[in-house]
Formats: C-alpha cells, sequence, structure tokens
C-alpha cells in the first residue's frame, strides 16, 4: 500500500490533476468529506488528509510514503529524513518582510534598531535576517500575523504573499522578500527504496504533467 498525505485547500485541488496524470483518482473529496483516509480507484493506493504543516512529519516517519507540502513549511521542518525529488510548481507565492505602511524598514535598519518579528515561519525568518546581520526579537504566531504590527505587538511581520491583497487591506506594505515558494513532492527516503516499483511511476508522471503544463 502506498500512502500519500496531502492537505485540504489550495494543495488539494492544484494536486489532484497531477494525480489524475498518475492514473490516481480519490474515491471521495476531502473538502466535504470527514474521512482522514480516502481511497482511491488503485487498491494499493491510498490518500491521508493532514494539516499543511504535519505533511513533513508523517513522510518523516513513514506513516506516509509521499507528501506533498509548500516549500515554507519544508523549510520549517528542516527536511530530515525526506527526499524533495520534484518541484510541482503549484500553490506558488513568495515569503515576503512586510510592515505598516507608515514605517521606514530601510531607515531603522540603518540606525541599527532591534526589530521585533511576528511570524509563523521562525526558523525561516531568524536564517533571513541572521544573513542580514541584524538583530531581531522573534515572536511565534499561528495565524493572522497582519494583525501584529497594527496592534504594537511587532514592526515587522514575515509571511506567505500573492496577491498582496491582505497587506493592503490591513494597511501594510511589502519592502523584502525571503524567498520564492512553491509546493514540492517530498518522499521518504526508506520506502523509496523498498517500493521503487510503484513510487518512481508516480514521480514520472508527476514529472511529465508538469513539464506538459502551459
Ligand atoms: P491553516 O490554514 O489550516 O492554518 P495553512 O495556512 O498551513 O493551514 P494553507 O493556507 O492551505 O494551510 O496553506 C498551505 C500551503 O499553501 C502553504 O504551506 C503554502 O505553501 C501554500 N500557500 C499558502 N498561502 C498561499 C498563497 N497565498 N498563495 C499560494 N500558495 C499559498
Ligand atoms: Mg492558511
Amino acid at each position: 500500500m502506498i500512502t500519500i498525505a496531502l492537505s485540504k485547500g489550495r494543495i488539494f485541488e492544484e494536486t489532484t490533476p497531477l494525480l489524475a496524470a498518475a492514473g490516481i483518482h480519490p474515491a471521495e473529496d476531502p473538502e466535504s468529506s470527514r474521512k482522514l483516509i480516502i481511497g482511491t480507484n488503485r487498491e494499493d493506493v491510498r490518500l491521508i488528509i493532514v494539516r499543511a504543516s504535519d505533511v513533513p512529519t508523517y513522510v518523516q516517519y513513514g506513516a506516509a510514503d509521499l507528501g506533498i507540502a509548500g516549500k515554507d513549511v519544508l523549510d520549517e521542518h528542516g527536511g530530515d529524513g525526506l527526499y524533495q525529488p520534484i518541484d510541482l510548481q503549484i500553490a506558488k507565492c513568495k515569503m515576503m518582510v512586510a510592515v505598516r505602511e507608515d514605517f521606514d524598514y530601510f531607515a531603522s535598519i540603518r540606525s541599527g534598531a532591534r526589530l521585533k518579528v511576528v511570524t509563523k515561519y521562525v526558523k525561516t525568518a531568524r536564517e533571513h535576517f541572521a544573513a542580514k546581520g541584524m538583530h531581531v526579537d522573534l515572536i511565534k504566531l499561528y495565524g493572522s500575523m497582519e494583525l501584529g504590527p497594527l496592534v504594537g505587538l511587532a514592526d515587522v511581520i514575515v509571511d506567505l504573499v500573492s496577491t498582496g491583497g491582505t497587506l493592503r487591506a490591513n494597511n501594510l506594505k511589502a519592502v523584502e522578500e525571503v524567498g520564492e515558494i512553491s509546493s514540492r513532492l517530498v518522499v521518504n527516503q526508506a520506502s523509496l527504496k523498498l517500493n521503487r516499483g510503484k513510487i518512481q511511476p508516480i514521480m514520472d508522471a508527476f514529472t511529465n504533467a508538469i513539464a506538459s503544463r502551459t
């Protein structure tokens, strides 16, 4: 049995065509089903529906053979025990530094001020500012980072941005790119060795589907 770990929402939607290209069709729609384990047309393939940030953990420990996770999540996880063979080019966005419209980020850096940063991505943010030689105080949040600078919790947020609509709606502006984000296929290294006969064709179908996408 091959188990594939997926999260609901954006990633699932954009993954459906890739699964179809590999001849895998879910028996139920996870958006409407409450089931956490979803069968497919293939008796030897099942899907498990987990929180986006939990995908690397399931694959790392071999509870899932394959998974699909954002680079944001993989960078935070660290990628231990995971083989990351394919950039699926889905769920694309950017990790950005953003501040209040009226905050001069670059002047603040020049003055050597110690900035307060709120983010869900503590490891990514720490590495970004350390590489710039900046000293920051990191505060972990689990959601709605945009609120932080508006109520004085922080000067800066580090978060995913796609259109910038949420930033604008909250009088924030992006000031620096941390990195480009897309979703990646992750594979448990041991199960790849053990089940290459089943996993390699799935990887090949994904690769071909991505290459033929316009
Ligand atoms: P939850 O919403 O349940 O707290 P989550 O925020 O981790 O969990 P999603 O918002 O569905 O889950 O995000 C899942 C993945 O989709 C992220 O890890 C990221 O890789 C990608 N993603 C998030 N926001 C965007 C966006 N605005 N545009 C494109 N991709 C995004
Ligand atoms: Mg979310």
